[in-house]
């Protein structure tokens, strides 16, 4: 796939899924510009592919200032925006609702799901003048469901909904709207989830036993498909929930 000339703006670029969204976006010859709230991360980021390709933004999408000067910034520096991906998130501690807490419940209902109103808010416009697109980083759990972690997989229920409801709302602007659903994919995130459970190999033998096609992935797998979906080659797709899950969603098995 072939990203040359296009300016991508990514949240939650700095580790784990976004990263490698981000690496296999540069590879692909497009511009890109990464908000996280990690700065040792995005430190490391700018070492690793520093040219005038990457920009870097340190703030927190919960922050509306933060995601307005990033776009508005990213724009001047890179003349236009094409593509805004949706991938920053935080996972649930393991809980029912009644026991969540309102900040924890707040705090992931700001970061996964409100922060897509502040980038459309931010970015439509200047999607609107390059026909651009808006991929978000949901999940499988958004659509199956999960025990025990309510808050998580409605913040994930929302965003795939958004995604549907923001394609048809854009499409008369020729923006497309996706998303990508791991189910599980080793990154920063769920290591430090399985690590925190009192039965962590089981855990992790659980994460490999739910993907049918294999163990559970690394986030280049998300990657691939995501620089498919951002390209023109998708340029018919829109509300696509694509599962990229190893087949984890398909039904019950032995
Ligand atoms: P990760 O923790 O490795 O990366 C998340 C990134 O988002 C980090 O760089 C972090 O600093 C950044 N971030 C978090 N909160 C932020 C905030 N308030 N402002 C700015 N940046 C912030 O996690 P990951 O596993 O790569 O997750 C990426 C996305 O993929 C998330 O939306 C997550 O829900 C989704 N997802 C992950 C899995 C999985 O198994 N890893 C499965 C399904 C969906």
């Amino acid at each position: 796939m072939n990203l040359t000339n296009k300016t991508i703006f990514i949240t939650g670029g700095a580790s784990g899924i976004g990263r490698e969204c981000v690496t296999a976006y540069l590879r692909a010859g497009a511009r890109v510009s990464v908000l996280d709230r990690d700065e040792n991360a995005l430190n490391e980021l700018q070492m690793q592919f520093g040219n005038e390709a990457l920009l870097t933004w340190q703030g927190d999408v919960r922050q509306k200032e933060d995601i307005q000067n990033a776009i508005e910034q990213t724009v001047a520096a890179f003349g236009s925006l094409h593509v805004i991906h949706n991938n920053a998130g935080i996972a649930s501690p393991s809980k029912p609702v009644h026991e969540t807490s309102e900040d924890e419940w707040d705090s992931l209902f700001e970061i996964n799901l409100k922060s897509v109103y502040y980038t459309t808010k931010y970015g439509l416009e200047h999607l609107k003048q390059t026909r651009g697109n808006i991929l978000n980083t949901s999940s499988i759990v958004g659509t199956i469901g999960q025990e025990n972690h309510a808050a998580y997989v409605a913040t994930k229920g929302g965003m795939s909904a958004l995604t549907k409801a923001m394609a048809l709302d854009y499409a008369p602007f020729g923006i497309r709207v996706n998303a990508v659903c791991p189910a599980g994919v080793w990154t920063p995130m769920l290591r430090t989830w399985a690590g925190e459970q009192p039965n962590t190999n089981e855990i992790e033998q659980y994460l490999d036993d739910i993907h049918p096609l294999g163990d559970c992935p690394e986030g280049d797998v998300i990657a691939d498909v995501a620089v498919f979906l951002v390209s023109d080659a998708a340029r018919f797709v829109t509300g696509c929930i694509m599962p990229v899950s190893g087949g984890a969603e398909l039904g019950y098995r032995r």
